[in-house]
């Protein structure tokens, strides 16, 4: 329904408020070779957290520590190695666009996607509200508006007088602090630490439980060990008593605050330049205006039919890719809806592949053996050492770590994959490929990989299935 008193520039088929990649996702594949129309509201940079503070500036500095360690790991041949702190960051920079959005407005421009800046909020039936810097807009979507803005950090109350860093301080450090107290064990923690020590700063990680304890405590234990050897002075179990620090003023993100931080842990006392506060995220969606429409649970949208959530809004596993497959398939169902088709069809239990770009690296991909096994499915888990595999062990001298099968024993299907070593990041879709397509294990036998690639893995796994080696 539209407002009749709508101006024609405010009238779009698709609202899209939120521009990461799964707003953008979700623009482009609901109006791709049609002449309808889509806007995307965002109030800050258009290709969202991950464009600028998560994933491109992350991985851009991961990745010359990486190739760094493994050069120190081949028999001294390589040499010197030393880490261009200042290069890097340059690079970092480069890979965050200098935070401009320009390439990314121009690419909306190119997909017909309309790009308004401001705040946006559900006013009412399809409508969207826009308080922008030089005023208010009233938007009004013919076909569907869709929510899709992300997370912020979530820093406890107890640790936000210390002014903390969160991930974006992180991902953009412009000074390397001397040293680092970084609260947390999860995947922003455990990659933080590997680049801020990396990048020469003296790291300390307080953990409340484990590392990594969302996945197998091997995963967690391979971890703790790999950060350990770069220097990190990981605290698990640890309990913090008191945190202080003299106020200190507000300063660009990215910079050090310039008043030491000294915690309580476990009867000890940890000072140091900065803390980084890593303890999780939450879905931006409050104050949204979803009450105007009846909804007062962001997590159920569902009784709204013009109404989607997409990406890390949506409560689910917040990973970009994800979020852009979920986007793909809104997409879909908004020009399915609008050209009166039926809309994407997707299998059931589709598998989240997930990759940490520590050292050692993790990738895994479906169900653990236990999740299996809270679904009443029978297992067979099978493991080998990544040792067992000349193709890892060419990488470095140190690649060390596991890969684990989970199988659905009844189906002889692939569940689950977990590997933790070099370069698992690049084997981990051959077992998403696997799990989705239900490919037989003893069709995967005929799936030989090439030798000597750290893909030989999957050898050792099915000849161990098969009781040999
Ligand atoms: C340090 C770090 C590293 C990460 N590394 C990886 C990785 O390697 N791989 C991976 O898959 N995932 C990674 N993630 C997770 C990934 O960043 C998120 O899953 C992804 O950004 C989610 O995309 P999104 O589009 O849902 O939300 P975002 O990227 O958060 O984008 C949401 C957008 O909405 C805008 N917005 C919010 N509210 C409004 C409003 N009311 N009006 C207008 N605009 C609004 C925001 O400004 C933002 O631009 C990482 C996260 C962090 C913190």
């Amino acid at each position: 329904m539209v407002a009749d008193d709508a101006s024609p520039d405010n009238v779009f088929d698709v609202i899209v408020i939120g521009g990461g990649p799964a707003g953008e996702n979700a623009a482009q594949y609901a109006i791709a070779g049609s002449a309808r129309t889509a806007a995307i509201v965002e109030h800050e940079l258009l290709g969202g957290e991950c464009s600028y503070w998560a994933c491109m500036p992350s991985k851009a500095l991961l990745r010359p520590i990486e190739v760094a360690h493994t050069a120190r790991n081949l028999s001294g041949i390589v040499k010197p190695v030393a880490i261009d702190a200042a290069e890097l960051l340059r690079r970092r920079d480069s890979w965050a666009a200098h935070y401009s959005d320009a390439g990314q407005v121009r690419w909306a421009e190119k997909a017909g996607i309309s790009v308004i800046r401001g705040r946006g909020t559900v006013s009412g039936e399809r409508q969207v509200r826009v308080a922008g810097s030089d005023g208010e807009r009233m938007l009004v979507a013919r076909e569907a508006v869709v929510i899709a803005t992300g997370t912020t950090a979530a820093v406890p109350a107890a640790l936000a007088d210390l002014q903390p860093w969160t991930s974006r301080d992180a991902t953009a450090v412009k000074e390397v602090p001397e040293s680092l107290v970084i609260v947390g064990g999860g995947v922003v923690a455990c990659e933080a630490a590997t680049w801020m020590a990396g990048l020469g700063c003296a790291v300390t990680m307080v953990v409340r439980g484990t590392v990594l304890s969302n996945f197998d405590p091997e995963v967690g234990e391979r971890v703790t060990a790999g950060l350990r050897a770069a220097g990190v002075d990981v605290r698990t179990g640890a309990t913090v008593a008191a945190s202080r620090r003299d106020p200190v003023g507000a300063t660009e993100v990215g910079r050090p605050r310039g008043t030491p931080v000294a915690m309580e842990v476990d009867g000890e006392t940890i000072t140091a330049a900065e803390i980084l506060v890593a303890t999780g995220r939450r879905p931006a969606v409050n104050d949204l205006g979803l009450e105007t429409v009846g909804v007062d649970d962001p997590h159920e949208l569902s009784g709204v039919d013009w109404l989607y959530a997409v990406g890390d809004a949506s409560f689910g596993p917040e990973l970009t890719h994800w979020g852009k497959y979920q986007a793909r398939l809104v997409g879909d169902e908004i020009a399915a809806r609008a050209e009166g088709r039926a809309g994407p069809s997707a299998p059931r239990d589709v598998p989240v592949p997930q990759v940490i770009f520590t050292d050692p690296e993790v990738a895994a991909v479906g169900l653990t053996a236990d999740q299996a096994r809270e679904r009443g499915i029978g297992t067979t888990v099978v493991e080998v050492e990544f040792s067992s595999v000349a193709g890892a062990m060419l990488l470095r001298d140190d690649a060390a770590g596991f890969a684990r099968l989970v199988i659905d024993t009844a189906r002889n299907t692939v569940l689950g994959a977990t590997f933790v070593g070099p370069s698992v990041g690049e084997l981990i879709h051959s077992a998403t490929v696997a799990i989705v397509g239900r490919v037989p294990i003893d069709v995967l036998w005929h799936a030989v990989p090439s030798y000597p690639t750290a893909a030989e893995v999957w050898l050792r796994l099915l000849e161990k299935l098969r009781g040999i080696g």
